[in-house]
């Protein structure tokens, strides 16, 4: 059972302006396409083939010779999520279960809107910003390159990334302006309130 590139789940240039077709395109169509081809590449053969994605993802975190399997198999899953992530009519209106527990949490809307930013301003190099429940509260986190919250037991709630081909067509270096148009303009609420429900 091989790895698929799933479709994105609106047409190509339904986030623009904040984020063009020309982004979608490549990220879509040839970073992510290259991770899913990647990654089945180094599965075939290796003890984890025809394991889920989880479960490949989970094991190859913990075995340094499949390191390389790790990263194209997590990229692949960090990408699919990041797609669900976003929506043509995103930011706005916090369904009520989430936003109470992001005032909970983070002591207001705007606590957290800032430590989601600077979660994703201070990852050096490439990674991804998340909102993760950790330990039962909801919690801010980054990662580096491919890693990801599955392999730190949290429960993803929704995802952006900060790696430069995420943004570079459409803000240059100014990686700070994409994460405020992202959290006010491109952030799905329904789909992080859903995987809250699930957690
Ligand atoms: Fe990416």
């Amino acid at each position: 059972m091989a790895f698929e590139l799933p479709d994105l789940p609106y047409a190509k240039d339904a986030l623009a302006p904040h984020m063009s077709a020309e982004t979608m395109e490549l990220h879509h169509d040839k970073h992510h396409a290259a991770y899913v081809n990647k990654a089945n590449e180094l599965v075939s053969g290796s003890p984890l083939e025809g394991k889920p994605l989880e479960a490949v993802i989970q094991e190859s975190w913990k075995n340094p010779e499949l390191g390389g399997l790790f990263n194209q198999a997590a990229q692949h899953w960090n990408h699919s999520f990041y797609w669900t992530s976003m929506s043509p009519n995103g930011g706005g209106d916090i369904p009520g279960n989430l936003e109470a527990r992001l005032r909970d949490d983070f002591g207001s809307l705007d606590a957290f809107k800032e430590a989601f930013v600077q979660a994703g301003v201070t990852q050096f190099g490439s990674g991804w910003a998340w909102l993760v429940v950790d330990n039962g509260k909801l919690a801010v986190t980054k990662t580096s390159n491919a890693e990801n919250p599955l392999v730190h037991g949290q429960t993803p709630l929704m995802v952006c990334d900060v790696w430069e081909h995420a943004y570079y067509v459409d803000y240059r270096n100014r990686r700070p302006d994409f994460l405020k148009t992202w959290i006010d303009s491109l952030v799905n609420w329904e789909f992080a309130a859903a995987n809250l429900d699930k957690a």
